[in-house]
């Protein structure tokens, strides 16, 4: 029998997005209306459409997006111009440099140059440093849209088992961090681990985040566990799939995530509420220097 309680991620997201605009509006009628920039390099069909789904998303939460599309050539030295030109510009609350950058681009010097200040994804080591300490300013949309997830649960993390799966340092490191500050109990498995089904037979709480189609079998899961699915497939005639079998893991699982429409939406509402966090923070601190 199937007993998962299937998390709506993208329905979650839509009304986070819906709260979202109310903030926007308060803002704007203070005179600080919300910026994102975004910075793409290059033409990858897939960073295009995620810059373009960004853009949309910003607009329709009354935020101001602008876009820089940068040609492939560009040198380290002039985007680092633009970044310090976006770190300086008064209008803009979030920078995001879209990834992956071309090989001839160091990703940690760019990452590194954006101001701490307006690193909407949370890349920058200050904030990585903020989450370790356990006093985040900014934290990464994917495990911050994840642990939203988890919350509408009504799971209570603490003394839980967690495990995860993948050390990516977009989603496997700061979602274990996340968890830990929580007070789960947290494993993080990869390549090299020797035996992933144990590990995923003992959680209470699965975060996948491998970029394998199907690799967690259905019924290595423990009864009633809350299953994350962040990892996103193209296999060819299925579609989009997961890093879970989902209809196996159905049957076992308390709750779990869709692919698509699980992860995937928080991580774009959370770019949003990251840049109206920001906003907040910089008109409050205009306000009190005036
Ligand atoms: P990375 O490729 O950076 O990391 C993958 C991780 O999985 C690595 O730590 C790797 O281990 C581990 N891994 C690979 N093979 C195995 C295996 N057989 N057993 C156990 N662990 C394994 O991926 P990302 O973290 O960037 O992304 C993961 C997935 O999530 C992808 O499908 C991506 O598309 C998706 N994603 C989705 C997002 C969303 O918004 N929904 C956002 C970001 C990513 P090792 O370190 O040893 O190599």
């Amino acid at each position: 029998m199937i007993m998962a309680n299937i998390i709506d991620g993208k329905g979650i997201a839509l009304k986070l997005r819906e709260e979202l605009k109310t903030r926007v509006e308060e803002l704007s009628a203070k005179g600080t209306v919300p910026g994102l920039a975004v910075v793409l390099v290059g033409e990858d069909p897939a960073s295009e459409v995620y810059v373009r789904n960004k853009g949309r998303a910003c607009e329709k939460a009354g935020i101001k997006s602008v876009q820089h599309t940068l040609d492939k050539d560009t040198t380290q030295a002039q985007l680092l111009e633009l970044i310090k030109e976006l770190n300086a510009d008064h209008e803009i609350h979030g920078i995001l440099v879209q990834l992956p950058l071309p090989d001839h681009i160091d990703e940690q010097s760019i990452l590194e140059a954006i101001s701490p200040n307006k690193d909407v994804d949370g890349f920058h080591p200050f904030n990585v440093g903020r989450l370790i300490t356990g006093n985040p300013v900014f934290e990464p949309c994917t495990p911050r849209g994840i642990m939203k997830l988890i919350e509408t649960t009504g799971v209570d993390l603490k003394g839980k088992e967690a495990l995860v799966v993948g050390r990516s340092n977009i989603v496997g490191k700061p979602i274990a961090l996340m968890l830990l500050a929580k007070h789960a109990t947290v494993t993080i498995c990869h390549s090299r681990t020797r035996d992933l089904e144990h590990a995923v037979r003992m959680a209470d709480v699965v975060i996948a985040a491998v970029g394998v189609p199907e690799m967690i079998k259905g019924d290595w899961i423990k009864l009633g566990a809350v299953v994350i699915d962040v990892g996103i497939n193209r296999v060819e005639g299925q579609g989009l799939v997961g890093d879970v079998d989902f209809e196996k893991a159905c049957f076992n699982a308390g709750h779990i995530t869709p692919v698509p429409g699980g992860v995937g939406p928080m991580t774009i509402a959370m770019l949003l509420v990251n840049t109206v966090d920001s906003a907040e923070r910089m008109h409050e601190t205009k306000a009190q220097e005036a």
